[in-house]
């Protein structure tokens, strides 16, 4: 919720109180250096106690409510038949509409369930956009990726509602080039994560619908960031200004043949599943469920996170829950925009993105900006950011980067977990590092794995541009921030 303040300002507003904390520490810039080098100028490889805010991701980092605390002290850890099971899939019934459950370890495992049954070498999926680990599963397939947004996607600046939209001329093309046996399916991806949790209208997801039934080809929804996508259609898309979240949910739910998503996110849990009411699709997915995730009722994940995540599928249906983190995010941006700060606009779902390519206009590509970027931020602040640029792409078979269509730097906003004035630390340093940002260097890799090369990977600066770094902020700030 946001709230008008009596100067003109509008503010985003806690609907909640905390009642729990977790202690962090700022660790001083000569400590942030030396953290940085140990991990290899890759922010997923420090550890959190050098971490003063993490803004790294919003997977499985939002705050639980109270309910689903409680929820999950009732756990039935049965093996087979458990009762948390049938909670859950009552839940995912009442909100999605959709009779039958596949319970998951988390979202990439339900991607290698529809990559195994779906994909067949040869295939294409036509997307709205990428995820990193569903280009790895459904290529690992055999299938190829085949993003066909909108010129507007690419656009960082931009103020058009709904960048996550798909291309529906692209799409038809696509049908008529290879045929609806070699399209494994079609993935809509609520909030496209890669483009700044940019959301897709229910008019685009319509459009799609009309375009595959005829065809009779699924219509797939990644799902992880439903209610934010659902949040951004009430705000932004004519006629949904009075429905519900649940509501707009239900309308989405309609249009898809399945629904999969990552627990971590939205429903603020660790978990993921797929669900589907096509009786067919359900029964050549379930087989290979004992096979790779667990038994039918609880799919690799444990019985309490289970219960947590039947009371976080409801309560992301609440209009403060989905647009906890959204008010927060656009907060932020409007005040680094406000300052000069290259972000993308419009604010996403997720988090604030900062703008790689523009940020540091002065680096090639070659020299994986967004990835300099987020050490950078770490090194000038204790904050860190996720690279979602050239380094989250994995190389071609030549060995060649791929360059990713955009440099990123994502600082996550998980739900209810910062305040405004963490907020406004961030602002304040990301905005010290722009006015210093000629200090930053590129990166080059020195030991890469050969997927998803992001997660492992170590880098190190061209030329000491790190330490220097560290010593210009010591010098302003002193010895101790
Ligand atoms: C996080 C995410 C996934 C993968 O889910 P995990 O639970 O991390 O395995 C897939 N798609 C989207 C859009 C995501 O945000």
């Amino acid at each position: 919720m946001s709230v008008l303040l009596s100067d003109g300002r509008t503010i985003p507003i806690e609907t909640h109180k905390i009642r729990i904390v977790q202690k962090v520490r700022l660790p001083p810039a000569a400590e942030r250096l030396r953290a940085m080098e140990e991990a290899g100028y890759n922010t997923f490889l420090l550890r959190t106690r050098d971490i003063f805010i993490d803004m790294l991701t919003d997977s499985g980092t939002n705050a639980m409510s109270d309910n689903q605390l409680a929820a999950m002290m009732q756990a039935d850890d049965a093996y087979a038949g458990s009762e948390s099971f049938y909670r859950l899939a009552d839940a995912v019934r009442e909100v999605f509409g959709y009779e039958y459950l596949l319970p998951t370890h988390q979202g990439r495992a339900a991607e290698h369930l529809l990559a195994k049954v779906f994909v067949k070498p040869g295939d294409v999926v036509p997307m709205n956009y990428h995820f990193t680990t569903t280009k790895a599963h459904f290529e690992l397939a055999g299938g190829k990726v085949l993003e066909i947004f909108t010129p507007e996607a690419l656009q960082t600046q931009s103020e058009c509602p709904f960048k996550g939209n798909l291309d529906l001329g692209r799409l038809d093309e696509t049908i008529a080039r290879y045929g609806p046996e070699r399209i494994s399916f079609v993935r809509m991806e609520a909030t496209t994560n890669l483009l700044g949790g940019q959301p897709f209208s229910m008019e685009n997801l319509r459009a799609v619908k009309q375009r595959l039934e005829g065809a009779g080809i699924p219509l797939v929804v990644d799902g992880s960031l439903i209610s934010e996508n659902a949040y951004f259609i009430r705000q932004r898309e004519p006629g949904y200004e009075n429905k519900s979240i649940r509501e707009i949910i239900r309308e989405m739910m309609a249009l898809a043949d399945i629904c999969y998503l990552s627990g971590r996110k939205s429903c603020a849990v660790r978990g993921g599943f797929i669900a589907t009411s096509n009786r067919e699709y359900f029964d050549r997915i379930r087989p290979w469920l004992p096979v790779y995730e667990g038994f039918f009722t609880y799919g690799g994940m444990s019985s309490k996170e289970i219960e947590a995540m039947a009371v976080g599928v409801r309560e992301m249906t609440e209009l403060e829950v989905a647009g906890s983190s959204a008010e927060f995010v656009r907060y932020f941006v409007e005040r680094l925009e406000a300052i000069g700060v290259p972000v993308v606009t419009p604010p996403g779902g997720l988090a604030c993105h900062l703008d790689a390519t523009r940020f540091l206009d002065h680096l090639p590509q070659a020299q994986y900006p967004a990835g300099a970027l987020a050490a950078a931020v770490y090194i000038g602040s204790g904050i860190r950011g996720m690279e979602r640029g050239t380094v989250s792409m994995d190389r071609d078979q030549e060995g060649r980067d791929v360059m990713s269509d955009l440099e990123l730097l994502r600082l996550a906003v998980p739900r209810r977990v910062f305040t405004m004035s963490q907020i406004e630390y961030a602002v304040d340093r990301v905005g010290w590092l722009h006015r210093n940002r000629a200090l930053v260097g590129g990166l080059e890799f020195y030991e890469e794995p050969p997927v998803l090369r992001f997660f492992a990977g170590k880098l190190k600066p061209l030329g000491d541009w790190g330490a220097r770094l560290a010593e210009a902020f010591a010098r302003e700030f002193g010895p101790a921030c």
